[in-house]
């Protein structure tokens, strides 16, 4: 394993490991994944079910606790060894959605929580006896412009009354807690638009049946998601994380994390794919000859493979900034961005190189090809992401 020094533009040079680094961690995570084949996959989804036993087997191995400190129960292990979990998790044929949602989402607890909210919530969700996989951000009129949603919290006595609805909200069935992200001051009340939003730990236990309703949302993949909808739900005044109006900026916060994560998922799927077509090509014979010997075929899967190698190396540097507690936006965006369009491009060529057996179910190609998709749309679309590089990085106007 070698190290590269990146000048960042912040503070000091920092190091990223290169080759297979947390090798023991991905040996098990590989582990806990072999008893989670295709199969697996494909019944739940038929079944339009939740993973609950895999959710449950990453629990007892710890690995969904990973970025929650021991004090609380969990690893307190950087964001690099959560990248690499959901990275074996994808290149091993799995969705670890179910996980990187809470380990993204407990962030906000994490550096924004009260003592008191953190001791209440995060031993559980270490143990697994508590789930917090539910993130209720996106609503259908408002989609990426956050800033305008339109779901309110308003005060009143000892809690807040809540107002609106989410769409996309993945989980909600299956989670105890939602983050939710309201309105708590309107819009033309603040100086800035990204003021006056806050964030709230919602507990769907009691919520459920008393101002809260779920609707599943069938969708391409079988990603549990759903559309949340808040009719005078009454939450107490402790549900609220930090400071009111502040809770734009403590999302943002944990989406540097997010974006990495994900990208991470991203470089496993795109492993698996290089690997699947790779073996494919290499054992199909058709015209008396491998189809792997055809320039037509390989190409795509060595383009898409050179693609995932480079987009890696953004993760792994994003990831170092991350842990090293330096700005990140931008290697986490780009990351992002790269990342899913490799993992789509590995998808594509995937696909293509298995022909009709492509379409089969039991190839798990079009499901892993369906799954890949999402990535340069969720959580955030490819055109947001460029226009943040645009803006942010590149100094141009803002574009929207
Ligand atoms: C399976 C799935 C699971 C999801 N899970 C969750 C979840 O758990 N919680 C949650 O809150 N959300 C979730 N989402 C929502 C997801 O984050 C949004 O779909 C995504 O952010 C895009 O928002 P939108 O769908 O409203 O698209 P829109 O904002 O309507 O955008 C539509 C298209 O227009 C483009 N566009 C819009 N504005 C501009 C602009 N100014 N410049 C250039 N292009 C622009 C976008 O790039 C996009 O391609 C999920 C979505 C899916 C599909």
């Amino acid at each position: 394993m070698g190290n590269v020094s990146e000048p960042n533009g912040a503070d000091a040079p920092i190091s990223m490991p290169l080759g297979t680094d947390h090798a023991e961690i991905r040996e098990a995570v590989q582990r806990v994944c072999r008893d989670f084949p295709g199969e697996y996959w494909r019944g739940l989804e038929e079944r339009e079910e939740y993973p609950t036993d895999f959710v449950a087997a990453l629990t007892e191995n710890g690995f969904l606790s990973a970025l929650i400190p021991e004090e609380y129960g969990g690893l307190g292990l950087p964001l690099r060894a959560a990248a690499v979990i959901l990275e074996e998790i994808h290149a091993a044929g799995c969705n670890a959605a179910a996980c990187h949602a809470q380990m993204y989402i407990m962030g906000t607890l994490l550096r924004h929580g009260s003592e008191a909210q953190k001791n209440a919530y995060l031993p559980g969700i270490a143990s697994g006896e508590l789930r917090l996989q539910a993130f209720g951000v996106t609503e259908p009129t408002t989609g990426s412009d956050t800033t305008q949603l339109r779901t309110r919290a308003v005060r009143d006595g000892d809690g807040y009354v809540v107002n609106g609805q989410k769409v996309w909200t993945s989980r909600a069935f299956q989670s105890d807690l939602m983050l939710l992200l309201a309105r708590t001051t309107p819009l033309d009340q603040v100086t800035k638009r990204t003021e006056g939003l806050s964030t709230f730990l919602v507990d769907m236990r009691e919520a459920r049946g008393n101002g809260l309703e779920i609707r599943p949302l069938k969708a391409m993949i079988n990603h549990n998601t759903t559309e949340v909808y808040f009719d005078n739900l009454r939450i107490p005044a402790s549900a609220l994380i930090g400071e009111e109006g502040k809770g734009f900026r403590y999302v943002l916060d944990g989406m540097n994390a997010e974006r990495l994560l994900i990208a991470s998922e991203c470089i496993g799927d795109a492993r698996w794919f290089t690997e699947t077509s790779t073996r494919y090509a290499n054992e199909r014979t058709v015209f008396g000859r491998p189809i792997g010997q055809n320039q037509g075929v390989q190409f795509p899967i060595a383009r898409a493979y050179a693609e995932t190698r480079a987009a890696d190396l953004l993760v792994r540097q994003g990831c170092a900034l991350f842990d090293a507690g330096q700005p990140c936006g931008e290697a986490a965006n780009m990351a992002k961005m790269l990342a899913s369009e490799a993992s789509w491009h590995a998808a594509e060529a995937c696909l293509q190189t298995h022909g009709g057996f492509g379409f089969a179910r039991e190839y798990d190609v079009e499901r892993k090809w369906r799954e890949a998709r999402l990535y340069q749309v969720a959580p955030i679309s490819t055109n947001l992401v460029l226009a943040h590089i645009a803006q942010h990085v590149l100094g141009m106007p803002r574009s929207y």
